[in-house]
This record gives C-alpha cells, structure tokens and sequence, in this order.
C-alpha cells in the first residue's frame, strides 16, 4: 500500500467510526481510531523507507498543513500525514546520509517551471485545474509534474543548509557506495 492510498482509508473507515458512535459503540470506534493511526504510520514508514533508499537527495514542499487545516482541504491533508512523512524522510535521511532539503512552496503551482512567468492556476479554488499552458511561453503543464520541478529547482537554488535539514554538508564525507551500504544495513535492521 502506498502512502498515498492511505488518504482515502481514513475517509472510509470514518463513517464507520460515526455509525459506531451514533450507536454508543465508544470501545469499538476507539479501536478503530487506533488502527488508522497505525495504518497512516506504517505508510509514510514504507513510502519514506523507499525514497530514501532509492534517492541521494529528496526535496520537499512546506506545504503548511496549518494553515490548510482551517480550510475545507483539512480532511485530506491531514489525512495524508503530511507531517509525519517530513519528520519521517528527515530523520531516515540523516541516518542514510542523504540530502534532505524542505523548500518554501510559495508559487511553486502558479510558476512555468519552463519560462518562470507566475500563469499557473493559483488559491485553493484553482486546486481542480490538473493541466494547464503558460499564458507566457505556451508550454502546457501537468499541474504536478510542473509543481515538482519548481521545488526541485528551488531545493538546488538554497543549497544544502536549510531550516528543517540540520545535518552538516561535512558529516556526509563517505563515499557513494558506503553510502549505499549504510542505507542497505538499516532498511534490514528495519525489516529484522
Ligand atoms: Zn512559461
């Protein structure tokens, strides 16, 4: 199961949860409860593992899950244990010796990841436009795909030392296929 499959879980197993207390059933939708949070953890364990043993370096948005819980959005953000999977790919990557970086997403969508031009569809009553095509240049977009490059140019920009990524360039001095070593051994003492 991907991380990702897991945002719907919670969806589904919440009516159930509600039946369960409509009929006074405390114990059991307290059970249930707990077993999402477990579903949600060992998801962003699995999806963080496999970033971090197939990726040197993983960029990600600070997509502000505060902010967005105000909002109609805050079902599927927290859902989607966005927070967990940063902490997560973090720490994971700091053990790995990975680069790890947390970049501002401001204007990350709206941005032509070809020309720079700010055409993209922006405020969260645009979040159903998928495709689009810079006003600018005229190259179309898949919103995604566009929104990744834009962090990852981003994540390149800063270099390495960013607020959330506190392991020093200099710790990471062992070479490529120590490296790969170091991550194999911990994925199996994560497995043992
Ligand atoms: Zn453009």
């Amino acid at each position: 199961m991907s991380a990702w499959d897991a945002i719907r879980f919670y969806r589904d197993a919440q009516h159930q949860i509600g039946a369960l207390q409509r009929r006074g059933h405390v114990r059991q939708a307290k059970r249930m409860h707990r077993r999402i949070r477990r579903c949600r953890q060992d998801a962003c364990h699995k999806f963080s593992r496999k970033m971090i043993n197939t990726y040197q370096k993983i960029v990600v948005g600070d997509v502000s899950s505060l902010k967005l819980a105000k909002t109609r959005m805050a079902k599927s953000v927290l859902d989607s244990g966005w927070g967990m999977l940063k902490r997560f790919l973090q720490y994971k990557g700091e053990c790995a010796g990975r680069t790890v970086q947390i970049v501002n997403e401001r204007n990350t969508s709206r941005g032509c990841s070809s020309c720079g031009a700010l055409s993209g569809p922006s405020g969260l009553r645009q979040l159903a436009v998928r495709h689009w095509e810079c006003a600018h240049c005229g190259e179309s977009h898949d919103r995604d795909v566009n929104a990744a490059r834009n962090i990852l140019s981003a994540g390149s920009r800063c270099g390495t030392s960013v607020s959330g990524n506190e392991s020093s360039p200099a710790e990471r001095a062992p070479s490529q296929t120590s490296r790969l070593r170091e991550a194999g051994s911990d994925a199996q003492r994560v497995a043992a």
